[in-house]
């Protein structure tokens, strides 16, 4: 029969090809791919290999030999997100319940805009977010939907808050009209270390990124109170109008978490929109040890959470609550096509309503899989593990002379430095972070405070070891003491400033 090989059905030829293909794809892991964190390979190496292929050839060729060809290339050179040492980013290690799932999503191929098109998905999808809503403290008239991440929950989250704004004090609706010339004095105050997504929403939003005023933190990263209640004077007094407020539960390069239960009391004493973006620390939430963190999110207007971070879920996974369904109103639309109105009133939910994508993935299933694997008991420990390692992490790090440790955390990102004379710093540290993926080391990642260059780790991984960790701060400083004594050999030469690794010294 025509096409067999191409498509999923239950004749033998289909079958034979699909179970090929699936063993072919685990050929390609197995041999090729996590045995180091990193190849090495730096960017111009990658972009010729990549640069020879041919994307598109006349004539195709067997799917066993093209997979088998990428192995040295996907394979080879993907950084290992559940090697040990791969501690850069809030990348997380995939569990293999969700891989699995994975594979039922993708064959399945739900979309969950329309029920026709997701019948049973669609129910399982709202049952987990009806989960998720009693999880945070949600009341029962809450919703929520699953999202790409946390750059649309963010997104969901400050148009509606604009647009609640619009309608309950103005009258008017943005959907309809656009933005009233008022909205020139919007304003949306968050965290001076909030993620940039906020003021990207804004400026998406019409708002443009003058909207977002950053507030002052304490010490430990966290939005201060005090600093923002001062703020919100200000605004009003030079005739400014706060809309909304987002708190963050988790910033991303601390793990910082803003005092909720206090921004939680002026959001409501100015009445404000409060958005929580715990798009990370949305993860403590299972967490017998560590979810009273959390306390007073139950009191935002709505919610970001990602899956594709503290709950190991592969990418794309996460989702947007609300607290109160009826807003969902604000951004509803029908089409004829998809969702008539008919199909309400019948009883029929079409999940389009409550998103701003349209064809949409059946991700809940992965997290569902998940969930019913790992139980509530498993993904604590998960969670617990890294915290643990994280706190024992900075200790280590605050007892070395050699190292500056940045933040105490509060969940599992670590902030720090090598400590060198002012002037080489910065590209000291930016150089360590460079050779140690270079040499296929390790993986971590750099930021800045006050404009200077910070090395971070971030320890989702629960199975990286405290012994993993010393191994990589051993390195950090073999590094960087080499790197000192090459720039004292050559005080005299001008430091590099096109971006070139400044620790790969040639000893020529
Ligand atoms: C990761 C992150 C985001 C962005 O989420 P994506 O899933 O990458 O779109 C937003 N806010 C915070 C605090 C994050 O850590």
């Amino acid at each position: 029969m025509a096409f067999e090989q191409y498509f999923l059905s239950q004749s033998s030829q289909s079958w034979a090809a699909y179970h090929d293909a699936i063993a072919a794809t685990q050929q390609v892991l197995r041999e090729r791919y996590g045995q180091s964190p990193y190849s090495g390979a730096t960017p111009d190496t990658l972009a010729a290999a990549v640069a020879e292929l041919d994307p598109c050839p006349v004539e195709g060729n067997q799917l066993k030999t093209i997979l088998n060809n990428l192995g040295s290339l996907v394979g080879d050179h993907s950084v290992a997100v559940a090697h040990p040492n791969c501690i850069a980013h809030l990348h997380c290690p995939p569990l293999i319940p969700a891989l699995a799932a994975e594979v039922l999503i993708s064959a399945t191929n739900q979309s969950l805009d329309s029920w026709d098109q997701s019948p049973v998905a669609t129910f399982l999808e709202q049952r987990l977010v009806n989960w998720l809503t009693q999880e945070f403290g949600y009341p029962a008239s809450a919703d929520g939907t699953f999202t790409s991440g946390g750059t649309q929950s963010n997104l969901m989250g400050m148009l509606l808050a604009r647009d609640y704004y619009c309608q309950t004090h103005l009258h008017w609706s943005i959907k309809e009209h656009g933005l009233p010339a008022t909205a020139r004095r919007f304003r949306i105050l968050c965290s001076q270390v909030a993620h940039f997504t906020v003021k990207q929403a804004a400026a998406v939003l019409g708002l443009g990124e003058q909207a977002v005023v950053p507030v002052a933190t304490d010490e430990h990263y966290r939005l201060s109170p005090q600093a923002m209640e001062q703020q919100l004077q200000s605004l009003l007094a030079e005739d400014l109008i706060p809309i909304a407020m987002v708190a963050t539960a988790g910033t991303t390069d601390f793990g910082s978490i803003d005092p909720l239960p206090e921004l939680a009391t002026l959001a409501q004493q100015y009445g404000l929109w409060l958005h929580v973006d715990a798009a990370y620390g949305g993860g403590l939430i299972l967490s017998d040890r560590h979810r009273h963190q959390l306390t007073g999110i139950a009191d935002a207007d709505s919610l970001t959470v990602d899956f594709h971070k503290l709950f190991y879920q592969p990418i794309s996974c996460g989702a947007f609550l609300l607290r109160d369904r009826a807003h969902f109103q604000l951004m509803e639309r029908h089409a004829a096509y998809l969702n008539p109105k008919t199909n309400a009133s019948a009883g029929i939910p079409d999940l389009v309503t409550q998103s701003l994508q349209t064809t949409r993935r059946f991700d809940a299933l992965k997290l569902w899989v998940s969930l019913q694997t790992l139980g509530r008991k498993g993904f604590a420990e998960l969670v617990d593990t890294t915290l643990a390692l994280a706190h024992h992490t900075a200790e280590t790090i605050a007892a070395d002379p050699a190292l500056e440790l940045a933040n105490q955390p509060q969940m599992n990102a670590i902030v720090f430095r090598y400590l060198a004379a002012t002037d080489k710093r910065d590209r000291l540290n930016q150089g360590i972070r460079q050779t140690l993926m270079e040499n296929g080391d390790a993986v971590i990642a750099q930021t800045e405070i006050a404009g200077e260059v910070y090395l971070k780790l971030t320890l989702l991984n629960p199975r990286t070891t405290h012994a993993d960790i010393t191994t990589i701060l051993q390195k950090i400083k073999q590094i960087a003491q080499q790197w000192e004594t090459d720039y004292d050999c050559r005080s005299n030469s001008t430091p590099s400033t096109d971006g070139s690794n400044p620790c790969r010294t040639n000893h020529a």
